[in-house]
């Protein structure tokens, strides 16, 4: 059959590629970011509950409304911001689906989307399928900061959107209040949209707050900003997120995903609401991971590899510039298949070829399995 993909440079993604990699070859997978422990048994009762009850039928289209004031009081809580739970948050099948609708729903033919590398993977693709432009800011090792002023440099009058992600995945750096201030700026001077990507905004170390775009009230009024419950409850198989926009923004976006999904799982939607009312389920996230990242870098301490700063998400960036020279896809496969623990090359995440020695590690793993790997870390002492 005669076609044209409308993919055509997409192969499969590093996430699958390098987990199928892992299984083969029965490797500790620290590559693919899930937790390797479950989700709370109160949450899964919860779960139990409303499917055993009856919520086994369509929810609402944007969500089940006792989910959407949850949602709604947890965000005037934490961020300040008045969030109306009818007309500005849907519910979705995970955070990818929430930013695949917010970019079908804004992105038209020719529009350029700024895109800061390196990126979360399906940003890309989902900005080609509308026939939009990507255009990408890249980020550097070892700090990986943002340089606004270069940034704005890139947007032109066919700019429409921004895309960034705090805490970032991969680098596990975040954004300061001010570079929110200055996205604010930027915004509205080019008059864009932005797509705010925060699914790991319970994730956040060393007392630093996250700065969401909630919090900023212009910025907020040309924002659109997307949540994962899989990061939060240890869940990522459940595939459930959230969106959170002004109504003129919620108003398009639903428009595209009552054709996407319509709506998403009845039950469990159900049971986050109820599992929510207890606000420490989702506080003491922090802690909980910061204890994580700080056992394995105490165990690699010693090891070749040499960490970089991760304020938040579940990653830890490290650097084997002192082990070898070869290509982060190499290196990533070598780690694998011959020393049995896989981790991610950060170059995924970039558009353009770059070599900069870093592979990505994902601590969201129980303490003896972190020690395990760690130990594997240490022997690693290939010289070029
Ligand atoms: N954005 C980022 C930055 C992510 O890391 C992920 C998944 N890990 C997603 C979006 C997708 O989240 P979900 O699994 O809820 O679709
Ligand atoms: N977001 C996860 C990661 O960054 C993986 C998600 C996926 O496999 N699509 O590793």
């Amino acid at each position: 059959m005669n076609f044209q993909s409308k993919l055509p440079n997409v192969g499969t993604t590093i996430f699958t590629v390098m987990s199928s990699l892992a299984n083969e070859h029965q490797a500790i997978n620290l590559s693919q970011g899930f937790p390797n422990f479950d989700c709370a048994p109160e949450l899964k009762n919860l779960v139990n509950k409303y499917l055993q009850n009856g919520f086994n039928q369509y929810a609402p289209m944007a969500g089940a409304n006792a989910l959407l004031e949850k949602l709604a009081g947890k965000i005037e809580k934490l961020y300040g911001a008045s969030i109306n739970p009818k007309t500005e948050i849907t519910i979705t099948a995970g955070a990818t689906q929430a930013l695949f609708t917010a970019i079908t729903a804004f992105i038209k033919s020719g529009d350029e989307v700024v895109l800061i590398e390196p990126a979360y993977d399906c940003y890309g693709p989902s900005i080609e399928l509308c026939g939009g432009v990507v255009v990408p800011y890249e980020m550097k090792a070892p700090d990986f900061k943002i340089d606004w002023e270069e940034l704005e440099k890139l947007i032109t009058s066919k700019t429409r959107m921004l895309i960034f992600n705090t805490p970032h995945n991969p680098t596990g750096s975040i954004l300061l209040e001010d570079d929110l201030k200055i996205i604010e700026r930027i915004a509205e001077k080019h008059d864009l949209i932005v797509l705010s990507d925060e699914v790991y905004e319970h994730l956040i170390f060393d007392g630093e707050q996250h700065q969401s775009v909630l919090r900023f009230p212009k910025l907020f009024q040309r924002s659109l900003a997307v949540y994962s419950f899989g990061k939060t409850f240890h869940a990522t198989g459940w595939k459930m997120g959230y969106c959170v926009a002004p109504e003129h923004l919620m108003r398009e976006f639903r428009r595209v995903h009552q054709f996407n999904v319509f709506s998403v799982n009845s039950f469990v939607q159900q049971a986050i609401a109820a599992y929510l009312e207890d606000e420490n389920t989702y506080l003491n996230l922090n802690s909980f991971y910061q204890e994580k990242r700080d056992f394995f870098l105490e165990k690699i301490k010693d090891s070749k590899f040499r960490p970089l700063k991760s304020s938040g998400t579940y990653f830890q960036l490290v650097d084997y510039s002192a082990i070898s020279d070869e290509d982060e896809f190499e290196f990533a496969k070598k780690m694998t298949t011959e020393f049995g623990v896989a981790v991610i090359p950060v170059s995924a995440f970039y558009s353009k070829k770059v070599n900069q020695k870093i592979v990505r590690v994902c601590f969201a793993k129980t303490e003896s399995l972190l020690a395990e790997a760690a130990e594997v870390f240490n022997r690693i002492t290939l010289t070029p």
